[in-house]
Formats: C-alpha cells, sequence, structure tokens
C-alpha cells in the first residue's frame, strides 16, 4: 500500500512544494487549506502522516493536533510547520502531541528526511523481544503495550519507542542524541529539547512508573531498575 500524506496548509506556494517533494520520492498527498476541510477529510480518509501549519484562516492547527490525540483509532503522525522560532516554545509547551515540527522556511530535502525518519520509525516491525517487567512495570515491545498494575497506559507511538529504548539499557545513561537517533531516526542539533518535552509527557502518563526514568543533569536519561 502506498503512503497517503495529508497536507494542511493554507499558503498555496508551501503546499505544492511539499506535494511535489513528496510525489518526487513517490508519496501520495491531498492538500486541504483549512482546518474544516482536514477535519472533513479525516471522517473520511485515514491518512499516514499529517502535516500541519499551525496559522490556518479558521483556527489553530494544534486544535487538530489535541483532537487527533483523542481519536481512539490508530494513532496518525504529524508534523508541525511553524513559521516563527517562538512557536516551537507552544508546540513543546502545550505539549500538544506533535511527532515533530519544523520551522518555516525549511528545506523540502529536511522535511523529507523528517518524515522518511517518522514513516520508518512506525513501519518498522518491533524487534522480537520479551515482555520486559519491573516490579509493576510491563513493556510488551510485540503488542507495543504498557501495563502499569496490570493497568494498560495508552502511549503514543514515539512515548512507547522512547520508553523501550530506556528500558532495554536499563541501567546505562543515554544522551539526548543517542535518544534522538534510537527513537526519532536522526540527530539534529538544537533538537534535544524534543527528548525532554517527550519524556516530560511520557512521566506524566507513567505515573507512579515514572519514577524508573532518572535525569542525569547535563547528560540525558537513565532507565533505574
Ligand atoms: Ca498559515
Amino acid at each position: 500500500m502506498s503512503t497517503h500524506i495529508l497536507i494542511v496548509e493554507d499558503e498555496e506556494d508551501i503546499a505544492r512544494l511539499i506535494a511535489r517533494t513528496l510525489e518526487k520520492e513517490g508519496i501520495k498527498s491531498t492538500i486541504v487549506t483549512n482546518l474544516a476541510q482536514a477535519q472533513g477529510f479525516l471522517t473520511r480518509q485515514e491518512p499516514d502522516l499529517i502535516i500541519l501549519d499551525l496559522m490556518l484562516p479558521d483556527g489553530d492547527g494544534l486544535d487538530l493536533c489535541k483532537e487527533l490525540r483523542f481519536r481512539e483509532e490508530k494513532e496518525i503522525p504529524v508534523v508541525v510547520v511553524t513559521a516563527k522560532g517562538e512557536e516551537v516554545d507552544r508546540i513543546l509547551g502545550f505539549e500538544m502531541g506533535a511527532d515533530d515540527y519544523i520551522v518555516k522556511p525549511f528545506s523540502p530535502r529536511e522535511l523529507l528526511l523528517r518524515i522518511k525518519a517518522i514513516l520508518r520509525r512506525l513501519q518498522k516491525p518491533p524487534e522480537p523481544s520479551q515482555i520486559l517487567k519491573f516490579e509493576f512495570l510491563e513493556i510488551d515491545p510485540h503488542k507495543i503495550q504498557v501495563r502499569i498494575k496490570g493497568e494498560s497506559v495508552k502511549l503514543t507511538r514515539t512515548e512507547f519507542n522512547l520508553l523501550l529504548a530506556l528500558a532495554e539499557a536499563r541501567g546505562k545513561v543515554l544522551s539526548r542524541e543517542v535518544l534522538l537517533d534510537k527513537v526519532w531516526g536522526y540527530t539534529f542539533e538544537g533538537y534535544a529539547r524534543t527528548v525532554d518535552t517527550h519524556i516530560r509527557r511520557l512521566r506524566k502518563k507513567l505515573g507512579p512508573a515514572a519514577k524508573f526514568i532518572e535525569t542525569v543533569w547535563g547528560i540525558g536519561y537513565r532507565f533505574r531498575s
């Protein structure tokens, strides 16, 4: 099945540039120019990924991001495209659940690299390994499931991969760069904060199991079992 990406962007030039870049790679895309159209599209079809502009004529792209996080269906990764550097703080600060972001103006090549990394990460079948158990925390790499005291916890794929990477390397400190590379599939200078944001979100969801993830100041994170 071919990959299909939804582009939500009201600036025609940018939308077309993205679509052309994807097309060269054999990736199909659909362009919509506002939130209402995006929502309409999502009731009919399930894209593999969404490229989302934040400032749309009928509202804020982050609202769509939030809605997507509450969907019961398959998780759709979101790459936020933002005009200003300051908006990155909003994306990270409000923890809306974007998988990645890119600041305008960006090179199509960089965007493509991000998209490919996300798609690769989603399509990669989990390596056969056993359920990891730490006291009351269970991580099942096959089912991509986490249970705390027997209760299933809903994590995004990125959060799950982050937890798994840390748990598999338990006892060892993993730097933000190593985590970016392991979980996101690339390392970019200045994107270490992405790791921190996802760790924060992950800890919140883990509740009592958050104690396993230890911050090692100035270096990164360690799973303590
Ligand atoms: Ca816009």
